[in-house]
């Protein structure tokens, strides 16, 4: 990893008040913010776009409050969406309601399930209308500036030809996620959480007479947990696994997948040969951890960089946020 000393003369270097690392939620809602309120931020993003299936989608009634109050709501409300009213859970034989979201303070009463890219594009059209605001994709950062008395000056990156070059910043927020280089070059060791569980994840189309709509519904039985949710012509369905058992799992064919699935859920198994192989079966390695200080001087970590969420929740593009208003606030 690079940790360039800052010495200057570098021909091409480019500078910036804020380079925020990551066009996640965490770092799209800070570029965004920090804009409004005049500050020069440049947003470095490594892919050349936001597509990612199975990337949190719940966006919480707390979300949905704050893009309101940006004046961002009525292009919200236009995107694709599922609303999650009500969390059901079926444990060994029994039905219950576990929450029910019209309990809710506030006007938005659901959870609103949107394909994350969609909701990034939203941040990013709506901070493209800003002066101050810069968004480079299809860079990579690869290190972090620093000066003679370890201050983080900015960052090392390469562009999409491959070819390196510098941004210098005032200040560096680290917002790439949970694997965050950033954090790495900083020197920075999250403090892990132990868990015992992955997720593996699939979409089921879901018969007609059997819709569950605007819920997710947990259940429980003989030692298997699923949980589904309505996203409209299919459902996001998540099913718990041992910590690190992914390859010796898919050792059994996937009909063995298929059956426990049918039998936890008490679904058709018609519907369920929508999973025709493992390839529709997407693994998430579930980590938790923290950090016990998320900054250095000249550099802060939020999101996924700073605390890596456990999926049950879904709250991890909520806190990101959050973290990006908190941060907004004080810079
Ligand atoms: C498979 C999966 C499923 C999930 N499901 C849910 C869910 O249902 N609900 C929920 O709330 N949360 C969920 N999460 C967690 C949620 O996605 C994260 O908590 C949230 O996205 C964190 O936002 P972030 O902006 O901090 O980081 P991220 O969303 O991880 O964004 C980081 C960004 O940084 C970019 N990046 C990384 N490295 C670099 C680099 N070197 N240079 C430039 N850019 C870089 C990445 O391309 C990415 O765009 C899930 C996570 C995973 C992995």
């Amino acid at each position: 990893m690079a940790d360039s000393a800052d010495k200057g003369g570098r021909a091409g270097r480019e500078r910036t008040t804020c380079c925020v690392v990551g066009g996640g939620p965490a770092g799209m809602m800070l570029g965004l913010l920090l804009a409004r309120a005049g500050v020069e931020v440049t947003v470095l993003e490594k892919h050349g776009d936001f597509l990612r299936d199975f990337r949190g989608d719940t966006v919480h009634p707390s979300t949905l409050r704050l893009l309101d109050e940006l004046g961002l709501g009525e292009r919200f409300a236009r995107l694709p969406a599922q609303r999650l009213t009500e969390l059901r859970m079926h444990i060994e034989g029994t039905t219950f309601v576990a929450a029910d979201l019209s309990r809710v303070p506030g006007r938005h009463k659901y959870i609103a399930m949107v394909p994350q890219w969609d909701f990034l594009d939203l941040l990013a059209t709506a901070a493209a209308e800003e002066p101050s605001f810069t968004l480079r994709m299809r860079t990579a950062v690869t290190g972090l500036r620093t000066d003679a008395s370890g201050r983080v000056t900015g960052v090392t990156y390469t562009d999409e030809n491959g070819t390196p070059g510098e941004l210098a910043a005032d200040l560096t927020v680290a917002c790439d996620g949970r694997d965050s280089v950033v954090r790495a070059a900083a020197g920075l060791v999250p403090r892990p959480f132990e868990v015992p569980m992955d997720v593996w994840q699939v979409r089921v189309p879901a018969p007609d007479d059997r819709r569950k709509r605007g819920r997710v519904f947990l259940s429980v039985r003989d030692g298997q947990v699923a949980a589904t949710m309505d996203r409209g012509d299919y459902y996001q369905t998540s099913y718990l696994i041992a910590k690190g058992a992914d390859a010796r799992l898919r050792a059994h064919g996937v009909e063995w997948f298929r059956e426990r699935l049918g039998d936890l859920l008490d679904w058709d198994r018609e519907a369920l040969r929508a999973i025709e192989s493992w390839d529709d079966v997407k693994l998430l390695d579930v980590t938790m951890g923290r950090l016990p200080r998320w900054y250095r001087d000249g550099l802060l970590c939020i999101g996924d960089a700073a605390h890596t969420m456990s999926p049950v929740g879904g709250v991890g593009v909520n806190l990101a946020v959050q973290d990006a208003c908190a941060a907004a606030r004080h810079l």
